[in-house]
């Protein structure tokens, strides 16, 4: 069938048109007063049609006279235009080059400025006449100021259609790099700018957005403010965390965003050479379980070909299970999975665990693996500081917190818990010798520990037993010192903190099957090891294993405590917490 490409016709109203309920007069058809109405009606369709065919020659004529009709308008889905011809090749550039490249401007040898063709995000434009117009276009980190004028050779049409591309929509320019009359404040880049000749959309963004990044790229709001919707300085609307993780994809554009995960994945590449260089094999332990292996509460069930399967709590039993299997320092970057209905901001359902085991060189003591795993943080501060350090100043222009304090000279501080609880109790903390410490004492200990050390990171060794898991081995000097408490005394484990926030736990572990049965047995919260969870795991220590130690961080948590965020969501791309599963 042929397709009709011919407009619609004009709706005309018939004069024959049978009258309107409250028009017949009788039997003698439309009265004059309706006959009229109907007249005016059809002039008035007439005239409009006549306008609108006037308008459609009118622009036919201007797109004919369009000097620039082949230099701007809406690309295909497959990037093409009917003005640019199929087989144009044009090299792209990036800001960042064209940045570094005409830092110096007197080196920009052509008369007209360097022409170069880049992709980059509107930021935003304003039209500052018919004939004038500018953006700033983004890309990545850097923001350039463009500039649209009419002129015999571009056409104010183009210049109209420059202003009327939505913020956000990705776009194709030609343009001609500039030194601009006085440096632009508002842009990354400010020697240069951008002459337009050319611009194509490449994809629209939608008019109305459901955040702007400019409102995304400012500090959510203070806990228990989230009603306080507009800044109190600038009138400007504070979007609440939830908005933002709702419309994350737009959220994540925010500059300050990009630098957060360009330093989380320094922080994950940064681990991965520390240990690989000390001769560390990275592993990969399975996240679904036949049965709860670490205590059964805070594990997510899910239904495995009708039955059922779990999610790892942690890597922790396969790299041990991998210590007996002669991998002797393994490492692990992986998902894990804590069903505990925390809604803090330092907790959530699903994150990135930074995991390292290893064989001890010295069965007595597990001191060598504190000071690895000390090298370890300090090599990955170290490295944030000096590879990161532009992530780091945009992520603090927007959440202004006080730098992270290294210890002097490479010296982490590291107390015992029974010196921690003695500088709490000297402060005025009422505290007992063998007490759990809360949040909020662990977050004074860390102040204490800034003011007497001058160190935002340190370590705190030999736990109580009590509150370690079964598999950690108790410190020999206080174990078995109560005859009626097996678990009382002290273990041969440590926790580091950053900022006076917990950011890894690490123990020795139990590397005789029997004694390992023996603390299932008696631990606070007993388990059965030869349950279906824990069965394999005792076995693999039958075959001989060699004494051995290690840790678990939490990755999000040295991004956040790193950067001073004031949630641990800000350092989760989609974070998962109790209420929160998309996007
Ligand atoms: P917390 O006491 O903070 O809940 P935890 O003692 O349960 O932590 P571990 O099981 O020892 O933590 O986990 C090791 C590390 O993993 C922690 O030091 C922390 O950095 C990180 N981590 C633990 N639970 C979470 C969580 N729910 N969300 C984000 N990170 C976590």
């Amino acid at each position: 069938m042929a397709e009709n490409n011919a407009p619609p016709a004009e709706k005309v109203v018939p004069l024959t048109e049978p009258p309107k309920e409250g028009e017949a007069e009788g039997e003698k058809g439309p009265s004059k007063g309706a006959l009229k109405k109907m007249q005016k009606e059809k002039e008035k369709a007439e005239k409009a049609a006549a306008r609108k065919a006037a308008e459609e020659a009118q622009k036919k004529q201007a797109e004919a006279d369009d000097v620039s009709k082949n230099d701007y308008g809406e690309l295909d889905p497959f990037g093409r235009h009917p003005g640019i011809p199929s087989n144009e090749k044009v090299p792209r550039v990036k800001l960042s080059t064209v940045a570094e490249e005409f830092q110096d401007t007197s080196k920009m040898d052509e008369p007209e400025g360097p022409h170069v063709v880049f992709t980059a995000t509107v930021a935003n434009s304003r039209g500052q006449s018919a004939k004038l117009a500018f953006m700033e276009l983004e890309q990545e980190y850097n923001t350039i100021q463009a500039v649209i004028a009419a002129s015999e050779t571009l056409s104010r049409q183009m210049v109209k259609f420059t202003t009327s591309i939505p913020s956000q929509s990705r776009v194709l320019v030609h343009a001609l790099i500039k030194k601009p009359k006085e440096p632009v404040k508002s842009t990354t880049i400010q020697n240069l700018e951008a002459h337009i000749k050319k611009i194509y959309i490449v994809c629209k963004a939608d008019a109305q957005l459901p955040l702007q990044v400019a409102d995304a790229e400012r500090p959510i709001p203070v806990e228990g403010e989230e009603d306080n919707t507009k800044d109190q300085e600038d009138g400007r609307p504070i979007v609440t965390l939830n908005t933002r993780l709702n419309n994350r994809t737009i959220d994540l554009r925010a500059k300050h965003n990009q630098a957060i995960f360009a330093i989380k994945a320094g922080v994950s590449q940064l681990f991965r050479e520390f240990l690989g260089a000390h001769g560390f094999k990275d592993v990969q332990s399975p996240a679904l379980l036949g049965a709860p292996s670490e205590g059964g509460a805070n594990v997510f069930e899910v239904t495995y070909f009708g039955g059922k399967a779990y999610l790892a709590q942690s890597p922790q039993l396969y790299k041990q299970m991998l210590i007996t299997a002669n991998f002797l320092k393994v490492m692990e970057v992986g998902p894990v999975f804590r069903a505990e209905n925390s809604n803090t901001a330092r907790h959530l359902t699903e994150f990135t665990g930074l995991d390292m085991e290893m064989e001890l060189m010295d069965e007595t003591d597990y001191h060598e693996v504190v000071g690895l795993l000390e090298n370890l943080m300090l090599h990955i501060f170290k490295g944030l500081r000096s590879r990161y350090s532009k992530e780091t100043d945009l992520v603090r222009s927007i959440y202004h917190v006080e730098e992270f304090k290294l210890p002097e000279a490479g010296k982490v501080p590291r107390l015992t818990f029974a010196e921690g609880i003695q500088m709490l109790r000297e402060d005025g903390v009422e505290i007992a010798d063998m007490d759990d410490l809360s949040t909020p004492d662990e977050k004074r200990l860390g102040a204490l520990v800034l003011k007497k050390y001058g160190s935002d990171f340190y370590v705190m060794d030999k736990y109580p037993l009590a509150v370690r898991p079964f598999y950690t081995m108790p410190d020999p000097a206080t174990y078995g010192s109560d005859p009626n408490d097996p678990n009382a005394g002290y273990s041969n484990s440590y926790d580091f903190f950053m900022r006076g926030q917990e950011i890894m736990s690490g123990a020795q572990r139990i590397h005789q099957a029997s004694f390992l049965e023996k603390r299932m047995k008696e631990h606070v919260s007993p388990v059965d090891a030869n349950s279906p969870g824990l069965r394999d795991y005792v076995n693999a220590f039958r075959a001989g294993c060699n004494a051995h130690a290690g840790g678990g961080i939490g990755l999000e948590r040295i991004v956040m405590l790193w950067l001073g965020l004031p949630n641990v969501r800000l350092a989760s791309l989609f974070p998962r917490d109790p209420t929160r599963l998309a996007p």
